[in-house]
């Protein structure tokens, strides 16, 4: 292996540029050449390459987003669009690939080393944390860390009105960051895609901290639950009670922003060097990922579909008895 190239795809998440730092930084100590592609598969359907050099990742980690661009590109899902980003990876002599993204990017990466051979190694890249394989994926720690500043700041104006706030957060079908999130800000309801609450039980919870004297509550919604989002909940409950007060948040994109927390740095710091090293140890088609406070590989269709991803029972069991 000579020439690695690197390429974020999909949804951008904080701790992407510690991570293509480390696969720049990585590769060349290895004596290898390192690619950017930008704008990921459709940067490969582009030409869109440049060489990169270990200035070319300075003064990169405390940046949000990447550097290289990410884009959705749906000529990539059709067997044309795979072979053109195949034929222009072989003219620019790339040898392997580091994917960083979700599962979509590794579902095109598990498609082009299974038809054109070309070694892949990727990193879960994704503030929703919903990926089998690893127990952290870059970015969720910065995001459930944004979310908790934006619940510590919409409780002191919620206890000073004595209102009910429903807080919508991110995660697509999965509840990691509103769990997380919901403990860590002292949420008195959290509402997760992976069990369902029923408004009548919601209430119930609402109505039995008011009769504790509770002045605030504040509820988090992910954007997966069931009940269809925090306008439909607050609606739900106004019409079966009416003596709250109740506002709705919408985090929406400023959770995917943000200067990565210092775990995500590191995160993306050892899964692009272990990327690296693996690559040249001759393996192909896995995920890195972080298991433990160990770095872990998990066979890529095993990590796209193989198990299913599971939310933490004892965290779940946890959340309604510390609410
Ligand atoms: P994420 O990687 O965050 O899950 P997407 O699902 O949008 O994001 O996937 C990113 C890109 O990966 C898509 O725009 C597409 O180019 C590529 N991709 C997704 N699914 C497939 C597929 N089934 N076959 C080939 N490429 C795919």
């Amino acid at each position: 292996i000579k020439k690695i190239a690197v390429f974020t795809s999909g949804g951008d998440a904080p701790g992407m540029n510690a991570c293509i730092r480390a696969v720049v930084r990585t590769g060349i100590y290895y004596g290898c050449e390192v690619i950017g592609i930008k704008q990921g598969y459709q940067g490969m359907i582009d030409k869109n390459f440049f060489p990169m050099n270990r200035h070319s990742v300075s003064n990169i980690m405390q940046l949000g987003g990447t550097i290289l661009k990410t884009a959705r590109c749906l000529e990539f899902k059709t067997e044309e669009g795979q072979q053109k980003a195949y034929d222009n990876l072989k003219e620019a002599g790339i040898d392997a690939l580091v994917a960083i993204g979700g599962d979509g990017t590794f579902t095109g990466a598990e498609r082009l080393s299974r038809n054109f051979n070309i070694p892949v190694m990727c990193v879960p890249g994704t503030i929703d944390n919903d990926l089998y394989g690893t127990d952290f994926t870059l970015g969720f720690d910065t995001a459930t860390n944004t979310v908790i500043d934006a619940i510590d700041k919409i409780r002191d104006t919620a206890e000073s009105h004595d209102r009910l706030f429903f807080i919508e957060v991110m995660g697509r079908d999965a509840g990691c960051i509103a769990l997380r999130a919901g403990i860590a800000g002292g949420a008195e309801a959290i509402m997760l895609p992976e069990k369902e609450t029923a408004i009548d039980d919601l209430i119930n919870t609402l109505e039995a901290g008011a009769k504790n004297d509770k002045s605030s509550s504040i509820v988090i919604i992910a954007e997966g639950d069931k009940n269809g989002g925090a306008y439909n909940v607050a609606q739900k409950v106004k019409e079966k009670i009416d003596y709250f007060d109740t506002k709705v948040t919408i985090l929406g994109h400023l959770q995917r922003g943000g200067s990565p927390s210092s775990f995500d740095r590191i995160l993306g710091s050892r899964m692009g060097f272990a990327a690296v090293k693996a690559i040249l140890r001759g393996e192909t088609r896995q995920m890195v990922g972080l298991r433990g406070n160990n770095i872990s590989f998990t066979d890529l269709e095993q990590s796209i579909s193989g198990h299913e991803f599971k939310l933490e029972e004892d965290l779940m069991e946890m959340s309604t008895i510390l609410a």
